[in-house]
């Protein structure tokens, strides 16, 4: 019993910690547990941890672990790929050697054997094309097709010149610092890719995401019917009724079916979990970046216009203001109903809805869900009015 109660701790500790990872900053959160252990894995922890060397070993070894550190997270580096590669491979093999001798089973034929590992070929064949493609390196010699390809909003975009790589800033594009390189249509550095993600692989991105959260799917309804099956098998609710005395409905017999499982099946239940909590944070990346796909907005341009409409409501509250203090003192200088210019300016003043309204997001590259997902799906730089117009000759 103990090693049961062992797992369904280790579990609900993991959701937990999943739960506060991501969505430790939603409101609903604010000022519980779960915002805590947010800031406690996302910032607190490291900060904890430099202080505690910085007072055990000193400023020298500080300073080592901040320069791995910058190798690790600043500069272009293999460790989460490879770290991808051995979750992905390890939980396969787990998978296999705990879950293949019961397939074919009593629900699920022999033909997932091959299919799963057929998912799994897809799934890091989708990862290479999305590390290793280009995501839209701009150069100087493709940087004009850009330029005419993606015209400055003059809202959140204005004309520029790249500072490193001297050539002129396209709209929707950005230095990346980690590789070093201008980017088009740029949406963000992953890590787990060592790549960024741009106008050119965002598509190979979202098919990324798409098929490891329905692999995680596959793999948790499958080895749910792997041990469906077993129970079927080995007549486990005719055993519990008959011999145990179990009386035979499904809320008497749940408790006795996930002990026994917990008990002979461990492995494939933890294997279950796993997938299912590496499914979570899968889909919900997904949904995001595919509302960001179908509104043609990137992750950067996200930052920006939260940039731009905090700046402009800031700027018309400063007008608002202005404009109340001048009507104030007109009102006081000819001294007419002083009492209800008060309230007026009051009234004026608790009006920031109104003002807020006025500030909206006026995506000029938004041109309709099914525009916006064939751009995705088909990028500018890879259509034929891309291609550098030759001079005719004659
Ligand atoms: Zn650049
Ligand atoms: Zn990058």
């Amino acid at each position: 019993m103990a090693v049961p109660g062992l797992l369904v701790c280790q579990g609900l500790v993991a959701l937990l910690l999943a739960i506060s990872f991501l969505c430790g900053r939603w409101s609903i959160f604010q000022g519980t547990s779960i915002e805590r252990i947010h800031y406690l894995l996302s910032f607190g922890a490291h900060n904890y941890f430099m202080r505690f060397v910085q007072f055990l070993l000193g400023a020298k070894c500080t300073n080592a672990i901040l320069s791995v550190e910058y190798f690790c997270c600043d500069r272009p580096n293999p460790i989460l790929q490879i770290i991808y590669l051995a979750i992905i491979s390890m939980t396969y093999y787990f998978i296999a050697k705990s879950s293949f001798t019961y397939i074919p089973g009593y629900y699920l034929s022999g033909i997932h054997r091959y299919t799963s590992l057929l998912a799994v070929a897809v799934g890091m064949l989708l990862f290479l094309l999305t590390s290793f493609s280009d995501p839209g390196t701009v150069k100087a010699d493709n940087v004009s097709q850009y330029l005419s390809a993606y015209p400055y909003d003059s809202i959140i975009y204005t004309e520029k010149e790249c500072s490193t790589c001297k050539i002129p800033k396209p709209a929707r594009s950005k230095h990346c610092s980690i590789c070093d390189r201008c980017v088009a249509r740029f949406d963000h550095h992953c890590g787990w890719m060592n790549n960024c993600i741009g106008e050119r692989n965002t598509r190979y991105f979202m098919a990324f995401l798409l098929w490891h959260f329905l692999l995680c799917l596959y793999g948790t309804v499958a080895i749910g019917l792997v041990l469906a099956g077993r129970l079927k098998e080995l007549t486990v609710v005719y055993i519990l009724t008959v011999y145990y005395g179990i009386e035979n409905s499904p809320l008497s017999l749940a408790p006795h079916i996930v002990q026994w499982l917990l008990g002979a099946y461990h492995t494939q239940v933890l294997l279950m979990v796993f997938l299912a909590i590496v499914a979570l944070p899968l889909v919900g990346l997904f949904g995001y970046h595919a509302k960001l796909c179908l509104t043609n907005t990137t992750t950067n341009e996200t930052f920006k216009w939260q940039e731009y409409i905090s700046r402009q409501r800031k700027l018309n509250e400063a007008k608002a203001s202005a404009a109340a203090l001048r009507s104030n003192m007109s009102g006081i200088s000819s001294e007419v109903k002083p009492s209800v210019s008060k309230w007026r300016a009051l009234f004026r003043r608790s009006r920031p809805k109104d003002l807020d309204s006025s500030v909206v997001k006026n995506n000029v590259y938004d041109k309709g869900y099914f525009h916006n997902f064939y751009e995705v799906i088909f990028p500018m730089s890879t259509r034929r009015s891309f291609s550098p117009t030759k001079l005719k000759s004659g």
